[in-house]
Order: C-alpha cells, then structure tokens, then sequence
C-alpha cells in the first residue's frame, strides 16, 4: 500500500504510513508547547534540563524527549532551567534553537 499523503510505501504489518505519524505527533507536541512556554515567558514556570551524556539538553513539556529530538533516559538527572540568557547559553544549541522556534510562535517579542 502506498501512503496518501507522502506516496510512500506503508510496510504490510503498519496500518498506517510510520513517516506521517511520526510528523503528526511531532506537530502535536509542538502544539503542545505553546502554553507551557507562555508561562514560562512569563516568568511562572521554568524549563527542565536534562543531563544525556554529559550534554545539557532542555526536556520538552509533556514528553520524554529534548526539543532536539532525543529521547530521555529515565535516568538522566534532571534541574530547572531559567528562561535568561546566561542559563540558556549552557544548553544544547540545537535545544536552544527550536525552543527558541518555538518560543517565537507561543508568543512573539518575547526573546530574553
Ligand atoms: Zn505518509
Ligand atoms: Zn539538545
């Protein structure tokens, strides 16, 4: 079977095409930032940061994975990350680069 939407082939044992799910949840989750990151905007939440082999990455609200796609080890530590330059200049640049993505669509002119 071929995929409606990207013309790629489904393998036989998917129902449904895996390229096209993995986008859906991705903008999902995406969509799902928005109001988390307009508090934290705010200055009434913070970010989480997860330390992954011996990076600093920034968790994603809702889910166990780094806006640079990387899925979280459960045991991984985890601090709090204040939405200033000088705690975000430590993480992760492609972390840094979608939160801040991220950040202009929640809510634009919002830039630390
Ligand atoms: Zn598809
Ligand atoms: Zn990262």
């Amino acid at each position: 079977m071929t995929c409606p939407t990207c013309r790629r082939p489904i393998p036989d044992d998917k129902l449904a095409c895996p390229g096209c799910t993995e986008d859906r949840s991705r903008a999902a989750l995406t969509a799902y930032q928005m109001a988390p990151l307009r508090k934290v905007a705010a200055g009434e939440g913070d970010l989480t940061l997860r330390l992954i082999d011996a990076g600093k990455h920034i968790q994603m609200f809702g889910a166990d994975r780094t806006f640079c796609n990387l899925n979280i080890p459960p045991k991984s530590e985890r601090k709090r990350l204040a939405y200033v330059p000088e705690d975000l200049a430590k993480v992760c640049s492609l972390c840094r680069h979608h939160l801040n993505r991220a950040m202009e669509a929640a809510c634009p002119n919002s830039a630390p």
